[in-house]
């Protein structure tokens, strides 16, 4: 027999956002249905959830149609991190492009709300600071980070053409740099890289002069905005803003986790990646407005409790 409970499908749960995401909507009591095939995920991000009744690990490439029946979709499966999608560019495209119309399709035939993790990164280098939703980007269609930036503006214009002609219940949130425990120690981005070379005493890798900026937000914010979003009723579809919009340089950041973790370690000066934008902080009004949602954890707390995760795993 069916049970009460909602049944909630999300895409890329085995890495480090869907890990969380999954955790959150077990804890409200929903069925989580988890999709991944751990290219850059792990069971050890969702080993906790296993014993949970609730809790279904499902192992899919979401470049093939799936068919499942669910209540609602988090689509978040993609590599994130420059090094990950970079490294077989074509399949990084194809799982945004034909994940999308996968998970569009099923979301079609079940008439199920679906929401998309789209990105920053659709914004590319952006002339215009802060992001507003309503600029429309500046993105190298032939660079490094096409396959990832054009991709998600790709799922995004599916997204809007599945919702216009099939009218489809949508929600697309373009998540600034999202940190936090469960980010994997090898995966290239920052706030990760800085703080296990900041542990091992290892020279800390800053591209260029250090001199670009993010804006980082905790875990648990982002999650919390996901959850807030999903709840709002069809109309409202977005693309919406969510991330922290507490600006650092690079080179700020640097500082901090050296200072965070006790560290010795050296700053070193490598080459800036082709394409990495200069700067780039979210405009968070609409956020605010839609969903009374702000971010709670500012960069520091956040880093701490990033900081004991990474502690914990290298000591294991
Ligand atoms: P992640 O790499 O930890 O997670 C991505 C997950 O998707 C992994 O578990 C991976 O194995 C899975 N995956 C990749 N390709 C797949 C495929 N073809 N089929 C099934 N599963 C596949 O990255 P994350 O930081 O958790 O990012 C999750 C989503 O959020 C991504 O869509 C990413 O583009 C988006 N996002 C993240 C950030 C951030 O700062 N963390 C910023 C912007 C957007
Ligand atoms: N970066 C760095 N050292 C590293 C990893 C990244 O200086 O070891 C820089 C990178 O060039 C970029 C910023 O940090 O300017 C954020 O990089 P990340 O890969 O985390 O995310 P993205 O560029 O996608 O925002």
């Amino acid at each position: 027999m069916r049970s009460f409970r909602k049944r909630v499908l999300v895409t890329g749960g085995a890495g480090f956002l869907g890990s969380h995401l999954c955790e959150r909507l077990l804890a409200a009591d929903c069925e989580v249905l988890c999709v991944d095939n751990f290219f850059t995920g792990s069971r050890d991000n969702i080993v906790h959830l296993m014993g949970n009744p609730y809790f279904e690990v499902i192992r899919h490439d979401v470049t093939f149609p799936l068919y499942l029946e669910v209540d609602a979709i988090y689509n978040l499966a993609c590599p994130a991190s420059p090094v990950h999608y970079q490294h077989d560019p074509v399949q990084t495209t194809k799982t945004s492009v034909h994940g999308a119309i996968n998970m569009l399709g099923l979301a079609k035939r079940l008439r199920a709300p679906i929401l998309q993790a789209s990105t920053s990164e659709i914004y590319g280098d952006p002339s215009v600071h802060p992001q507003p939703e309503e600029y429309w980007g500046n993105v190298n269609t032939i660079g490094p980070r096409a396959c990832y930036d054009e991709g998600k503006r790709c799922a995004e214009t599916l997204f809007f053409d599945y919702k216009r002609q099939f009218d489809l219940p949508i929600k697309v949130v373009r998540i600034f740099n999202t940190y936090g425990p469960r980010m994997h120690p090898n995966d290239g981005r920052v706030v990760s890289n800085f703080i296990v070379q900041a542990l091992k005493g290892e020279p800390i890798t800053l591209y260029g002069d250090g001199s670009q900026t993010r804006s980082f937000c905790f875990v648990d914010d982002l999650i919390e905005g996901f959850l807030r979003f999903m709840d709002t009723p069809p109309e409202v579809t977005g693309p919406l803003n969510l991330g922290n919009p507490g600006e650092f340089t690079i080179a700020e950041l640097a500082e901090k986790v050296i200072r965070l973790t006790g560290s010795r370690s050296e700053l070193v000066y490598l080459p800036l990646p082709q394409d990495d934008p200069k700067q780039r902080r979210p405009d968070i009004t609409k956020a605010r407005n839609l969903l009374d949602w702000e971010p709670t954890i500012q960069l520091e707390e956040g880093l701490e409790r990033t900081i004991a995760y990474f502690r914990r795993l290298l000591d294991a």
